[in-house]
């Protein structure tokens, strides 16, 4: 299939001061759409200016929630080469993601092709500053234009670009979180593992309550027995728990993060040891009572790798490591980036360039 390309006649204005940019509130020019019909598969692959989106009322997704995102970066590095990191993990994730949710999946060598593609036109949007990068948001949806509930007869592809400032921009501070102990975030044999909107959408609430004690996110419970940890808002968990690394074993309803499986490679490529596993909150507590929860770090695409500071476990809370980053995500955050941003070696092949 080839991509048409329809180039903005009126590009905008490159943001002035790339340390205002934030996240996700600055796009670029072009956008890749894509549309699939049942019977003839995806067909219309175009680049075109960026805009809204035009939506029949009774659409499949404002009222069933048929979406799934991805979400991944583009980073300059210092020779002036503009890489993606392990796009193809991305791409097999919404396939694994569409099929959770009765949408199409993607040739995955297209996908990539179409990411490249559109990145290559706006290379220029993509940020020059320490720390910066361009997101990219690939998403699909269901679009029937009726309101019946059945597997979706029109799909919709898109890909937008943003813009991002430095997510340390003040340095890596640790966050606090809370164990949110009356909502829970997915449940076995429901949409955990698949990258859906609508499970952000039912995690809104606690989030908000967590932000109104002074927390920046929660760390979920397994939804069955509400014994387990799972993994934080956007991030997978993991501790060093007397000297030990660990992280909850995927369960089927923990996200597969791609970060998280980039830092459990990177470790045993060291030999050094992380085990997956059920981590309970009894242990957990026991853990930070006695002093032997060295360290704990949340990872995924937006911060990479982020220390938490202190942990509330119902009334009581918990500083760890002091309240600041320890030598483990220390040492990780600089590995990871180190790669993502070309100042290391690449020995796994996970930098794939845009051109
Ligand atoms: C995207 C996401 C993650 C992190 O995944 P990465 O591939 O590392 O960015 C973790 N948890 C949830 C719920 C997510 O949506």
């Amino acid at each position: 299939m080839d991509i048409e390309i329809i180039r903005n006649p009126n590009p905008a204005e490159k943001p002035a001061d790339e340390g205002k940019l934030g996240f996700g509130r600055v796009f670029t020019d072009h956008m890749f759409v894509m549309d699939w019909n049942k019977g003839t598969g995806w067909h219309d692959a175009k680049i075109v200016p960026f805009g809204n989106l035009s939506l029949h009322p009774a659409s499949t997704v404002l009222h069933y929630g048929s979406e799934i995102f991805e979400g991944l970066k583009a980073y300059r590095q210092a020779n002036g080469k503009i890489v993606l990191f392990r796009p193809q993990e991305n791409i097999a994730r919404i396939n694994r993601s569409a099929i959770r949710m009765g949408l199409p999946e993607l040739d995955p060598d297209f996908a990539l092709e179409a990411l490249k593609k559109l990145v290559a036109l706006d290379a220029d949007w993509v940020p020059h500053g320490e720390g910066t990068s361009l997101y990219i948001r690939p998403f699909m949806f269901g679009d029937d234009e009726h309101l019946g509930v059945h597997g979706s007869r029109h799909v919709r592809y898109v890909v937008i670009l943003s813009p991002s400032g430095s997510y340390y921009a003040a340095g890596i501070n640790p966050v606090d979180i809370m164990i949110e102990d009356a909502d829970v975030r997915a449940v076995r044999g429901g949409t955990g593992e698949a990258k859906c909107g609508g499970n952000y959408g039912a995690s809104v609430r606690a989030g908000e309550r967590a932000e109104e004690r002074g927390y920046a996110q929660v760390l979920w419970l397994d939804g069955v027995e509400r014994k387990y940890i799972e993994e934080v808002g956007s991030m997978n968990i993991m501790f060093k728990i007397n000297g030990k690394i660990c992280t909850p074993a995927l369960n089927g309803s923990i996200l597969p993060g791609i970060t998280r499986k980039s830092i459990l490679e990177l470790l045993r490529s060291q030999g050094i040891e992380a085990e997956e596993r059920k981590i309970s909150l009894d242990e957990l507590t026991a853990a930070a009572e006695n002093g032997t929860l060295d360290e704990a770090w949340g990872c995924g695409t937006a911060a990479v790798v982020s220390p938490v500071g202190r942990l509330a476990i119902g009334e009581k809370i918990y500083t760890i490591n002091g309240g600041k980053i320890g030598p483990v995500t220390q040492k990780l955050y600089d590995e990871l980036t180190g790669i993502q941003w070309g100042k290391r070696d690449d020995p796994f092949g996970w930098i794939v360039p845009v051109v």
